[in-house]
Order: structure tokens, then sequence, then C-alpha cells
């Protein structure tokens, strides 16, 4: 395979960078680093540019670049929102790499490039119709229709965490109240620890497993909430799957099998149109893999599984 003809995937995540160079099912090299301290937002896409080129040398250019990106882009590719690096916001990310890098570059959020990933080589092979959910911190998700990523008019389709559940419910982070997000993510587990005295939501996962009450009706209520939101996509849109990630899983089999109940109670003539559950499969290279298939799609190509070294 001639370097020229490299796909090149890029993870961008809270606290790490993933650089992946593929050349049909053979992955040529890849890295993972974490960021470098003090470093200004520009320079950060910058570090993020210089080990793609790293690997890549003396290769030239790769044919496309796909990049996961776990931040609110706008459809020119510029940072609306990362609360993990807020000083993001307005970074041209596709333009600064695209110049570096010498390649055309195709960013996705991070929920929608692990959708990619889970439903071509994860948890979703074979389905057509599927909402892949990561749920941790916050809850991405990314929606496939007939076997098609929604991207939406702005590239915001499947903002699933933002749905209002309870108009009146606690503070979201983008304002509002209610939120999904609000109601059933790692911040919502946070946030029951803090009115305990209790620092995190593993503390409140670690009290449920001793048994406590008070905290296993917490994990029960964010499963709740993430079931009922799940059902009430899976009925506007006729899914056939739901398949469910992200760092909330460490919960475990109660946070599973209530989420499972009410997805399963709350869906639309749930005995003639069960909607199916499944845990991701790909962990953390979901994103990794829908990368690169951004990168092939975008000229054309098809993206062949690449086998890891485990
Ligand atoms: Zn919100």
């Amino acid at each position: 395979v001639g370097s020229g003809g490299l796909l090149c995937a890029l993870d961008i995540g809270g606290s790490y960078v993933r650089v992946m160079l593929t050349a049909g099912e053979e992955i040529v090299r890849h890295q993972q680093s974490s960021w470098p301290d003090n470093l200004a937002p520009r320079d950060e896409v910058k570090f993020v540019a210089d080990l793609a080129l790293a690997l890549l040398a003396p290769a030239p250019p790769p044919a496309a670049v796909g990049v996961s990106l776990a931040a609110l882009l706008d459809e020119q590719g510029v940072v609306v929102q990362w609360p993990n690096r807020p000083g993001w916001r307005g970074l041209a990310v596709k333009q600064i790499l695209e110049a570096r890098l010498d390649a055309p570059v195709t960013i996705e959020d991070d929920a929608n490039a692990a959708a990619l990933g889970e439903h071509r080589f994860g948890a979703g092979r074979g389905y057509r119709d599927l909402l892949v959910i990561m749920a941790g911190t916050g809850i991405g998700a990314g929606l496939i229709l007939d076997g098609v990523l929604v991207r939406g008019r702005h590239g915001w389709a499947g903002e699933l965490g933002h749905l209002i559940l309870l108009p009146d419910g606690p503070a979201c982070s983008c304002g509002r109240n209610g939120c999904l997000q609000a109601l059933a993510s790692g911040r919502a587990l946070d946030r029951a620890a803090a009115e305990r005295g209790l620092a995190g939501a593993p503390a409140v996962n670690q009290a449920a497993a001793r048994g406590e009450r008070w905290a296993s009706e917490v994990v029960a209520a964010c499963a709740s909430w993430l079931g009922l939101a799940a059902a009430n996509v899976a009925t506007l849109l006729d899914l056939e799957l739901v398949v469910v990630g992200g760092g909330l899983r460490a919960l475990g089999s109660a946070w599973w099998t209530t989420m499972e109940s009410s997805l399963h109670a709350n869906g639309l003539n749930s005995d003639h149109h069960r909607v199916e559950l499944r845990p991701t499969q790909l962990d953390d290279r979901a994103g990794l893999l829908g990368a690169g298939i951004l990168a092939a799609e975008s000229i054309g190509a098809d993206m062949i599984e690449p086998l890891f070294h485990r």
C-alpha cells in the first residue's frame, strides 16, 4: 500500500489524544498521549496535528483525516462548546488541522463517532435503525437510521442528554432545567453525593454496593430516566436497537436491569416491537474506529475492520 493511501484517525478527548494510521485492514501505527500542560488552546490543536505528523513521518500527507472530538461543533468544524477545555470555544479545529496535515479533515462529536464505530464493528453490527448512547459525566448519543448516521441541520442530531424530561428538574450545564443529563448522568450522581457530604459519583456506587437504600434509589432513578428517554426515541423512530456504553456502566447490573425495564415499560407496543438493549463492545476504541470510518467515507473508500493487538 502506498503511504499516500494512509487514513489518519484522531480521537481527541478531555484527557487524552489518540492517533491511528491505517492502510486497508492494517493498523500501520497508533499512539496515545495525554495532554501537555500549559499550552494555549490553538497550540493544543497543533500538538494533536504534530502527533499525527510524527507518526506519519516520513510518509507524505494522509489521504484523509477523520476526527472524533468530545466537543459541540458547528458546520464549519469550529468549536461551539467544550466543557472539558473551555478555551477551545471558537477554535477552527478543522481548518487548523487541514492546514497542518495537508489533508481533508472530517470531524464528528465523540458520541457520533462512537455510534459509527459500534454500528460498523461493534454491538450494532448488522442493525439498521439504532441509537448509541454514551452515558458518563455527560450523556451523548449517535443516531443511525437506515444504516446512516443522522447529522441534522447543524450536525447536532442525537443530543439525547438535552432532552427535557422534567421541566422543573435540576439545572443542566446547558442553562436549562430537567434535561436527561441533569437527571441521569455522572453529574446527577455527583449532586446526590454532594447532598450527603460525599465526594463524587463513585461514592454513590460504593454506598449502593453496601446496600444503602438512598444510594440504590439514586442509581435506580438515573437508570429509569435513561430508559425513559431511550424508549421515547425508540417510539418516535421505530428503532430496533439501543446500545449503551460509557462510564456509568460501572454502576453494574442493578443500573442496567432498571434501565432495561424502563425502556420496555415505556416503549409503545413493546409486546410486539420490543426494542433490543445491548452494551457497547468496542470500549474506548469506538471513537477512534469511528474517526477512521469518517476518514474513509470522506474519500469514498471503505474502512476495513482493523485488528488491534491486545
Ligand atoms: Zn441540558
